[in-house]
């Protein structure tokens, strides 16, 4: 803690993390403008503290078109009784509060993906001195991390936590118990597009327990998501000890816990061939074959031209269904699960 707290960043915060009670307050991120050269962007952090115990750091709207994170973790920051606390609970729910404000993925100030930025840098851009201050001054202090997204605007998800495969046994153990812990329809052990600048792959460099979400997506507040979101991080608080109770799990359809699933790798993506409107043929949690159809891709503004058929490239459940109705060559439209088997 005494060398982690000598690591320069630009953002100055008030907060003493070693003090007992509750405490309110905001970030403040330097943004020189034109009409303001000592500028600032406030960030609300909320940190409650009693005793000794675990600290578990919750973070929400890293993408700023996220929401359900950003409402369950203020929610609980308002709520949480610091009597009833044993040990820490760090609480950003919007982290990217500029992306939030102006309801996009990306920063409006650099146009940066947050979550493609880490571990950062102090002296860079806005996202990457915030992504460096949440690396080097945050992560240290934290045992448990749960970065709650959805999928924005790119995919419709079916409600899950998600983890990288983690080569480590005992953390791999631990992280599965705790996903099953958070209670959310589906928990998918996962490698994906660009993973190695990701927060996740920063906590977990640091030997940090890492579970993300995707418990929404598509531009709106899903209520199941939002339920989830809230009833998964206090799980998380009782499955470590921080309040009391045991995790409530049970699902609306009547599953009693958590489907443990994985995606392998990327022949498990459908990527659009061509620019053009698709038209998927699946919600996300449907059941889907390999080469079945996934969708049409239409050419509306080609008279007579027949859509293009595009497939699935394995069987599974679908995690990830294509979100916008128009899509770009190259952009992921699908993505299946299969059920979980240890490597
Ligand atoms: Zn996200």
């Amino acid at each position: 803690m005494a060398t982690e707290a000598r690591v320069q960043s630009r953002i100055a915060t008030d907060i003493d993390f070693d003090r007992d009670g509750r405490q309110a307050t905001y970030l403040r991120a330097p943004l020189s403008r034109n009409t303001a050269g000592w500028g600032t962007i406030e960030i609300p952090i909320i940190v409650v503290k009693n005793g000794s115990g675990p600290t578990v750091l919750l973070t929400g709207g890293v993408h700023g078109d996220e929401y359900e994170g950003q409402i369950a973790i203020s929610r609980l920051s308002r709520e949480l009784d610091p009597g009833a606390v044993r040990g820490r609970v760090i609480m950003i729910p919007t982290v990217n509060i500029p992306a939030a404000l102006n309801d996009t993925r990306l920063s409006p100030i650099d146009d940066r993906d947050l979550n493609r930025c880490f571990p950062g840098n102090p002296r860079g851009t806005f996202s990457e001195m915030l992504a460096h201050f949440l690396d080097a001054i945050v992560l240290p202090q934290a045992d448990v991390s749960v970065d709650v997204h959805t999928a924005g605007h790119s995919f419709d998800a079916a409600l899950s936590t998600n983890m990288h495969h983690l080569t480590d046994a005992a953390l791999r153990g631990r992280t599965l118990a705790a996903a099953g812990a958070f209670g959310a329809p589906y928990n998918v052990v996962f490698s994906s597009v660009d993973e190695g600048a990701t927060f996740t792959s920063s906590v977990e460099r640091r030997g940090i327990l890492s579970i993300g979400t995707e418990v929404g997506g598509w531009g709106r507040v899903s209520v199941e998501g939002v339920r989830i979101a809230e009833r998964g991080i206090r799980n998380i608080l009782k499955h470590f000890g921080v309040i009391e109770g045991t995790p409530e799990t049970a699902q609306r359809d009547g599953t009693p816990a958590t489907r443990h699933m994985m995606v392998r790798d990327q022949s498990y993506f459908t990527f659009a061939p061509a620019n053009a409107l698709f038209e998927p043929c699946h919600y996300a949690g449907d059941d889907v074959e390999a080469d079945a159809l996934a969708g049409f891709l239409h050419f509306i503004e080609d008279v007579d031209r027949a859509p293009l058929e595009v497939r699935y490239r394995r069987s599974g459940v679908l995690w990830m269904a294509a979100g916008p109705g128009r899509v770009r060559r190259g952009d992921a439209i699908a993505v299946v699960m299969t059920d979980y088997v240890e490597a």
